[in-house]
């Protein structure tokens, strides 16, 4: 291996975000790109940024940094002072180590030839290396890991000056999963992979112009009306002649990525016309029909899994408590960098609540199980209190493989499914028994079949490899 490739190895960076961005005549969209960040906050919360632009080309104005939206945007308020025809927004959930350097933050604002750009990006790119290559063999001269920048010069290079022009030549040469925002300073621009792994929607906002967000649930933050999910390999243009829209990839079969159902959306969002939460719901009951237990009361591992709860409880009947209160000012424990960190974080994050459990049969709802740390702490922390019994019941199937597509997942080897079969996980997170929905159920709560889902984590079937 020469050591260029080596080294463009090590910096792949693997993230994955959320994105917003609009065009309006008169409004404030600076200001509405920043509460529409705060409602996709759960999908990010390494960096947050805005670009915004009084739709002319003229320079564009920019701020990002570190941190949540409120940090990056202690006052809001200032935002409506930004004269904004349009603007775009970024969050960003970074799971490599270079993903934490500040280089990386988004939108990522270059200069070209025909003024300035601005790009946004959720999802994950699986040739970005060999196009990174083919680029810095041309002499190009990269400042971040970021994909975003791939985009930038490769429409840079293409030379249209029509910005839809550009992007709609170089983006069948990206393969993976991306939901992209783009902005030239004149319009803004939405696209979605040939799969759609990655979700984006489009709404109209009161009062006129346009907005694209991943999660319809920014829409209802800013009071825009949903219109419609992009299709997969659309491209949307928004722009002072309204919106168009463009087919720049040949459609595959859509396959929305099933963990966005699962655990990732929030759950007052739709994905495909599905609620979330409804979905989680129909998950939970689902799961008590396959595997039912005898047992006193149902509990859900906050936040995710609270809907999930319900369902069970709702369909075995039984009570549903609130046996594990979160603490919501521990950030997250899921990227900590290592086992030791990820335990303690899961003591501090979540704890029981003694007087619901004492002398219990509990069923613990959780939305998935991924290296095992969080259930073994968890049901630990429920023995403690004092619960005579712990069934663990899982709202999605087994984890087996890795995420090509943007979702944090780490290795096979570190997935406590990997390699084993169900019978051998309660031991492994000492439990009196597990439960994990079939993918087959998980399918039919959603509401689709499983060829038009990505559930490549569940099934090892990745519509698109690297
Ligand atoms: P683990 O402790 O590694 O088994 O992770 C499982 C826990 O992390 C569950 O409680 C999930 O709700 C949560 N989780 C699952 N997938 C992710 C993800 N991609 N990012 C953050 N948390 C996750």
């Amino acid at each position: 291996m020469d050591h260029g490739i080596a080294y463009r190895q090590q910096v792949k960076l693997h993230e994955a975000c959320g994105v917003c961005g609009g065009y309006a005549q008169d409004q404030p969209l600076a200001f509405l790109t920043c509460f529409a960040l705060y409602a996709l906050q759960h999908r990010g919360q390494e960096s947050a940024g805005i670009v915004a632009g009084p739709g002319e080309g003229r320079k564009v104005w920019i701020k990002k940094g570190m941190g949540l939206v409120s940090e990056v945007f202690p006052d809001s308020a200032d935002l409506k002072g930004v004269v904004s025809k349009l603007a775009i927004g970024h969050v960003r959930y970074s799971y490599g180590q270079e993903g934490r350097n500040p280089e990386n933050t988004q939108p990522l604002k270059l200069r070209y030839r025909y003024g300035e750009l601005a790009v946004a990006h959720n999802g994950h790119l699986l040739n970005a290396l060999e196009l990174r290559a083919e680029l810095e063999d041309q002499g190009a001269i990269f400042q971040t890991d970021t994909d975003s920048e791939l985009l930038a010069h490769m429409v840079a290079r293409q030379g249209s000056e029509l910005l839809e022009d550009a992007l709609a030549e170089v983006v069948p040469r990206l393969k993976g999963a991306f939901a992209f925002i783009v902005t030239d300073g004149r319009k803004v621009v939405g696209l979605r992979d040939g799969y759609g792994f990655r979700p984006l929607s489009l709404g109209a906002l009161n009062g006129g112009g346009y907005f694209l967000a991943s999660e319809t649930c920014a829409f209802d933050t800013i009071q825009a009306t949903f219109i419609r999910d992009l299709a997969p390999g659309e491209m949307v243009i928004l722009d002072a002649a309204g919106v168009k829209s463009r087919q720049v990839i040949a459609p595959k079969h859509s396959r929305l990525c099933i963990f966005e159902y699962i655990y990732f959306a929030r759950p007052d969002s739709n994905l495909q016309g599905r609620n979330v939460h409804l979905v989680r719901r129909e998950l939970g009951r689902r799961l008590a029909r396959e595997h039912p237990v005898e047992a006193d009361i149902v509990s859900g591992v906050p936040d995710s899994s609270i809907a999930a709860a319900s369902g069970f409880a709702e369909e075995a009947g039984l009570p549903y408590e609130m046996s594990l209160v979160k603490n919501r000012y521990i950030g997250r424990t899921f990227i900590k960098p290592t086992q030791k960190m990820r335990e303690e974080g899961v003591d501090l994050k979540l704890n029981a609540v003694q007087k619901i459990v004492e002398g219990k049969r509990v069923v613990l709802v959780d939305d998935s199980i991924v290296r095992g740390t969080t259930s073994l702490k968890l049901i630990a922390i429920m023995r403690r209190a004092g619960a005579r019994e712990v069934h663990l019941r899982i709202s999605s199937p087994p984890v087996i493989g890795s995420c090509y597509y943007g979702i944090d997942i780490p290795d096979a080897k570190d997935l406590i499914a990997y390699n084993r079969s169900p019978a051998e996980i309660p031991t492994l997170v000492g439990a009196d028994s597990v439960g994990y929905l079939s993918l087959e159920e998980a399918c039919t709560a959603v509401g689709l079949p499983g060829s038009e889902l990505c559930s490549g984590c569940f099934n090892g079937y990745y519509p698109v490899l690297p």
